[in-house]
């Protein structure tokens, strides 16, 4: 952690950073007495402002679990209209904001792992929905940002923007203070639960524990997120890639009967992981 903390200040030409995080966390258990050292350490000696964690993966039980440390004042996570419903997670939400943590959400279009991704899943609400957002002036994309910036619980967004389009959009989306109503948010629900089975939530605790051979199937369906709702098959491939050979020669071919049954999402997890295996080969 010094080291690449040290790196990084070089690289980026400053004495301290504001927000120092370790990279997707997904149990709490991670953040041992050891690292709270360190991150003690580095606040005394001015290098960093901040200490905290990435996650994508169990993210309620490590936002629930950091608000007990009392030691981190920050953490990055999943979080867009479709988590934000979920009990465990406002939970989750109000311990952390209750301990003085800090949230910024990440995943904000909850982009999905299932193939249709790429042209989107078009429902009567999904219609109804781009339909309400133009008639306010905003994008379906747009609301989604929104849709997060109406919990004061939430801090800010981090939103890869990969071109201008994109940075205009959110730009104006945060200059815009037109508020969703209560209707677009109930009807951005209905399309979240019309649409669950395309969607990773990232509960790996439930799936991977009874995966065969250990196979990180949340990780894999992150990595279809990237393939077909980003189109970035370079990143999909390369995080693919870096699985342990073993793992990826046991994907296409495991059983995944059980891990589907205990799916809150339903996601057909074998036919996806077997398209894993093809595309990301
Ligand atoms: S595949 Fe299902 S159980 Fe596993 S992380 Fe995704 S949503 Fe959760």
């Amino acid at each position: 952690m010094v080291r690449d903390l040290d790196k990084t200040l070089e690289t980026i030409g400053t004495s301290y950073i504001d927000l120092f995080v370790i990279h997707a966390v997904d149990r709490i258990e991670c953040l041992d007495d050891q690292i709270r050292k360190v991150a003690e350490r580095l606040k005394r000696g001015g290098k960093i402002r901040y200490f905290g964690f990435t996650t994508h993966s169990n993210m309620e039980q490590c936002l629930a679990g950091a608000a007990k440390l009392g030691w981190i004042d920050g953490i990055v996570t999943t979080y867009n209209y479709r988590l934000m419903h979920r009990n465990a997670m406002e939970q989750a939400v109000k311990s952390c904001a209750k301990a003085g943590i800090g949230l910024v959400a990440i995943k904000s279009q909850a982009a999905m792992a299932h193939p249709t991704a790429t042209v989107g899943v078009e429902t009567d609400t999904s219609l109804a929905l781009a339909h309400r957002f133009m008639a306010k002036g905003f994008t379906l994309h747009q609301a989604k940002l929104k849709a997060i910036w109406e919990n004061p619980l939430i801090s800010s967004t981090f939103s890869m923007m990969p071109n201008t389009t994109i940075l205009m959009a959110n730009a104006a989306a945060a200059m815009d203070r037109t508020a969703l109503s209560s209707g677009d948010m109930a009807l951005l629900k209905t399309y979240a639960n019309e649409t669950l089975s395309c969607y990773c939530s990232g509960c790996a605790g439930i799936c991977e524990s009874v995966a065969p051979n250990h196979i990180p199937i949340a990780k894999v369906m992150r990595y279809l997120m990237y393939y077909h709702s980003y189109n970035d098959y370079e990143k999909a491939r390369s995080c693919y890639h870096r699985l342990p050979i073993g793992i990826r020669q046991g994907i296409a071919g495991a059983d995944y009967s059980i891990a589907e049954l205990e799916c809150p999402n339903r996601l057909a997890i074998g036919d996806l992981l077997r398209r894993a295996s093809h595309e990301l080969a």
